[in-house]
């Protein structure tokens, strides 16, 4: 699926295969230069990027080896070869893009981070360089987000059955925290924009601070931290608390700073979501206590803790029936019969010989009822707030991909892969 039709209209302007060194050869190449027939360096990385949001990928790499500067794209299911340019565009590339996301030029040993954002066709993208030195140059990775991308509905996030039910309960409330958690790139942060966008109505002032600006909200406020303009964190922040907003989003908890506006932005009144890294829902909770925040405090705000990991999609194109054997069928436990048929990965042209397309999220929904933060309050172990919420019917994140697994849109390899 593309993301991005509005893009494909936009012509070839460099043909990058004319310059590919792997296919023409040292000599050739150099009898280009000589011809002055080398596309500035200014197109040659805009050809890249736009070819790259043409084709909706996430990931734009640069190479640098000995002998040639490999460019390929990548989502997270594929990586892929797109051309191999002369090594002496190398530099000159590094050059234009560290000056394009403000990274400093001079610096060669450390990796270095920045952003820019670059407007391709009628979209708006958000790019994010990371850089570091190796052997024959600088190695680079910029991820490639497109802001104006369409957001899926709530209902196609992954979340499903009784998990969609739990959710939509948790964010009809008025006011409570609500902590979205994963991985870092798990989707938790287009799960807090889709919920934006289902929760968006006219009455509503809708406010969020956010690092990167991953999507363009036109129903909301979006106070986009920028310390390079003085914008601090702490600035964006009271902002947000000024605003009086009915819903917010604070996009990442990094500090007892975070947190704590979080809950002051509850305590006056908000439905406030924000975004975490952590390996499950309920080890969420003494992830944020660890931030200096009192029992106490957490307990007047947090409402539920969600976490995701995604999963990739078997190819509907490719996609096998097959038999689980014995080992199979005890992983999966109950719900699966002898002789009851599974999808398995194959691979085909259309998935890249991958076997998946696409990726989902698989869920856990953590509703943080009276007796969970009773247990916050008294500072409970992890082990006993475990154990009160299976009590209540908390699914942890497996049995959400068993699900999947049985209806066919992923496999048991992607299980184990998940939750090894
Ligand atoms: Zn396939």
């Amino acid at each position: 699926m593309n993301t991005n039709p509005g893009l494909q209209s936009i012509p070839i302007k460099v043909p990058l295969e004319q310059i590919d060194i792997k296919v023409l050869g040292k000599d050739k190449i150099r009898e280009l230069y000589r011809a002055g027939k080398i596309p500035t360096p200014e197109a040659i990385l805009d050809e890249i990027i736009t070819r790259a949001a043409k084709e909706d990928v996430r990931f734009i790499h640069f190479e640098p080896m000995e002998n040639e500067l490999i460019i390929r794209f990548g989502n997270y299911d594929f990586l892929k070869d797109v051309v191999s340019l002369p090594v002496n565009l190398a530099e000159n590339l590094a050059g234009i893009i560290k000056i394009k996301a403000g990274i400093n030029a001079f610096e060669k040993k450390k990796p270095q981070r920045g952003k820019y954002v670059m407007n391709i066709g009628p979209m708006q993208f958000s790019l994010v360089v990371n850089l570091i030195a190796v052997n024959a140059g600088e190695r680079i990775t910029i991820d490639l987000l497109n802001k104006n991308a369409e957001l899926p509905a709530l209902e196609d996030l992954g979340l499903r059955g009784n998990n969609l039910e739990k959710y939509k309960k948790l964010i009809s409330r008025k006011s409570g925290l609500i902590i979205l958690v994963g991985a870092k790139d798990s989707g938790k942060s287009t799960t807090a924009y889709t919920t934006l966008k289902h929760l968006r109505s006219k009455e509503k002032n809708i406010v969020t601070v956010e690092d990167r600006q991953e999507y363009v909200l036109n129903f909301a406020t979006q106070i986009i931290v920028a310390p390079e303009v003085g914008l601090t964190r702490d600035e964006a922040l009271n902002a947000l608390l000024n605003q009086n907003p009915n819903i917010g989003l604070i996009s990442e908890i990094l500090d007892n700073e975070t947190i704590t506006k979080a809950i002051e932005a509850v305590v006056r009144g908000s439905l406030m979501f924000s975004t975490m890294i952590s390996r499950d829902a309920m080890s969420a909770i003494p992830r944020v206590l660890g931030l200096d925040v009192s029992p106490y405090q957490l307990s007047t705000a947090l409402i539920g803790v969600v976490f995701q990991t995604f999963v990739r999609k078997l190819c509907n194109a490719c996609k096998e029936t097959y038999v689980p054997d014995f080992a199979e069928q005890r992983l999966l436990g109950v719900g699966i019969s002898e002789g009851d048929q599974l999808y398995r990965a194959k691979g085909c042209e259309q998935c890249h010989g991958t076997g998946y397309s696409g990726r989902t999220a698989a869920f856990e929904v953590l509703e943080v009822n009276t007796e969970l933060l009773d247990l916050i309050y008294q500072n409970a172990s992890l082990a006993t707030l475990s154990g009160a919420a299976k009590i209540q019917g908390f699914v942890d994140v497996r049995d959400d991909i068993k699900r999947k697994i049985k209806e066919g849109i992923t496999s048991v390899d992607e299980l184990r892969r998940v939750t090894d």
